[in-house]
């Protein structure tokens, strides 16, 4: 649920903001923070006092003691100096405490609201509910919700070595790290953990422990972690997904994916599984 701001509080509460600006997030220039700000000093947002929304905190003990609020500024172009616009990607892995679960969620209601605008069953205007976060046809009544795709990661380790992947879109930064994949339609979790593995790279994993899992919001994944021991098979990438996939002893790791991800979580944990044999 996101509330609706009566407009004396916005004038009177500081707040941090979440602005969205042609698909960009907006930071202060200087610090590339987030503005933590009253409204009166965002000038840009004065034509969106009906657009602002409070992100309700996940939990009473949350970090956050400022309110967050949330614009979505559309395609609509920026300009002044001492704001700047960033991708999502790169405020979310500058480490920054408060990004991921913020700027994720905020990120995810956006794109829901934005894709959500007409009844997906008659076409109609959908409105929003207040009370909760959805949208509601009132011609036939259809609701919608914010969409989660879970997805699958997985580390593979045999013995002193661990299995990583370079993805065919991750070929320019040579960048390895665990595979991973959409659950389809009617799969469990660990049927989509075996489907993935043996199309990504052709071998078979046994004894799955669940090991954590990540909102991912690019746009609304679900990463549910999965460690997984080989079973058999010999490495066969798939064509068009995998450009490379290797065997690696952990004392000699290519480039993997930071630690803000859960690949590199997995990853480390998995080192640390097979050093501590
Ligand atoms: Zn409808």
């Amino acid at each position: 649920m996101m509330i609706r701001q009566d407009e004396s509080r916005l004038k009177t509460q500081k707040a941090m903001w979440v602005v969205f600006s042609r698909g960009k997030l907006v930071v202060d220039a200087k610090s590339q923070m987030l503005p933590v700000a009253h409204l009166t000093e965002l000038p840009f947002l004065s034509s969106y006092i009906d657009d602002i929304h409070q992100l309700p905190p996940l939990n009473e003990s949350a970090h956050q003691e400022l309110p967050v609020f949330v614009v979505d500024m559309g395609a609509e172009h920026l300009e002044a100096a001492e704001w700047e616009r960033v991708s999502l990607r790169q405020l979310l892995v500058s480490a920054q405490d408060i990004a991921f679960s913020v700027i994720g969620r905020a990120w995810q209601y956006t794109h829901f609201l934005r894709t959500h605008q007409f009844c997906g069953q008659c076409g109609a205007k959908a409105e929003r509910v207040d009370w909760e976060m959805a949208m509601h046809c009132h011609r036939c009544q259809h609701r919608s919700y914010p969409r989660v795709s879970p997805c699958v990661i997985v580390s593979i380790h045999n013995n002193e070595q661990i299995l990583l992947a370079k993805g065919v879109r991750h070929k320019e930064a040579n960048m390895y790290s665990t595979l991973a994949g959409f659950v389809e339609s009617g799969e469990s979790l660990e049927e989509a953990v075996h489907r993935e593995i043996l199309e990504e790279v052709g071998v078979k994993v046994k004894n799955l422990r669940y090991f954590n899992s990540q909102p991912w919001p690019f746009p609304h994944s679900l990463m549910v972690g999965f460690i997984a021991e080989y079973a058999g098979g010999e490495i066969r990438c798939q064509e068009n997904e995998i450009d490379d996939a290797q065997w690696f002893d952990i004392d000699r790791l290519p480039n993997i994916p930071p630690k803000v991800s859960i690949a590199g979580q997995l990853i480390a944990e998995t080192v640390s599984l097979i050093g501590n044999k």
